[in-house]
């Protein structure tokens, strides 16, 4: 049955809302990798018609995977569950601006080395959609004009850059970037240690394997003295 009255916006009927986000990423030239930001082209209410848009895909999946998710109690709500879990939980960085971080001015003038850590982190790689659950170390050298932030602050950042598909050698690479966007540090260090779960549970199937990487920026390049203090004052295996 069709209705009589047209739909009020004939063209825009029935286009997915991802081709219409895509639309706007690409007239804007923008980037929309895996572990891109994009919530700038979301728009309000669109998330939710998103989430029903991976729902009935993700029913796709399950139906070529020979699922009775009609007869299998377990299996009936799961595309609603994984829709919901990638967009509002562990993708989330994707899809939403990055939290609101309040600088305060240096005022006491710090200007000594400060490490905040191990902050855990959790991620999925690009690769396989498979977990990556670590540990983050940063080292922050303030000057006097850098801005000072809550040290939950960096667990919140974290969490944003993170909160995406991610391949470790750029997440940390973008972690370090926006904390030196929002900070401005005469230095900046980051290392991540964390477990691919691609790599326990398919592939190799290595339960113990871990891969550490590090970023330095500013003092903690030029500074190797200062790099070794950093590198030393972090407690890994513990
Ligand atoms: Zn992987």
């Amino acid at each position: 049955m069709k209705s009589t009255t047209p739909p009020q916006d004939a063209s825009e009927e029935g286009t997915p809302v991802s081709v219409k986000i895509r639309e706007r990423l690409a007239l804007a030239h923008k980037r929309f990798y895996a572990n891109d930001n994009i919530a700038d082209f979301v728009q309000p209410g669109e998330l939710e018609l998103l989430l029903d848009e991976v729902e009935l895909k993700m029913q796709g999946v399950l139906d070529s995977l020979v699922i009775d998710t009609a007869g299998d109690h377990n299996t009936g709500n799961t595309a609603r569950r994984v829709a919901k879990m990638y967009l509002n939980e562990v993708f989330k960085g994707r899809y939403v601006q990055a939290p609101p971080i309040t600088e305060f001015p240096n005022a006491e003038h710090l200007n000594e080395l400060m490490i905040v850590g191990p902050i855990t982190v959790r991620s999925a790689c690009s690769h396989h959609f498979c977990p990556v659950i670590g540990k983050i170390w940063i080292g922050v050298m303030p000057n006097e004009h850098t801005n000072v932030i809550g040290l939950s602050k960096y667990a919140r950042l974290a969490e944003w850059i993170m909160g995406r598909p991610q391949i470790q050698e750029e997440a940390v690479v973008q972690l370090a970037d926006l904390i030196m966007e929002k900070t401005q540090p005469d230095g900046l260090a980051i290392v991540m240690e964390a477990s691919h779960y691609c790599m326990a549970w398919r592939g190799v199937k290595d339960m113990d394997s871990k891969m550490i990487n590090s970023v330095m920026r500013g003092v903690f390049l030029k500074d190797s003295t200062l790099r070794r203090e950093f590198l030393a004052l972090i407690p890994r295996k513990g």
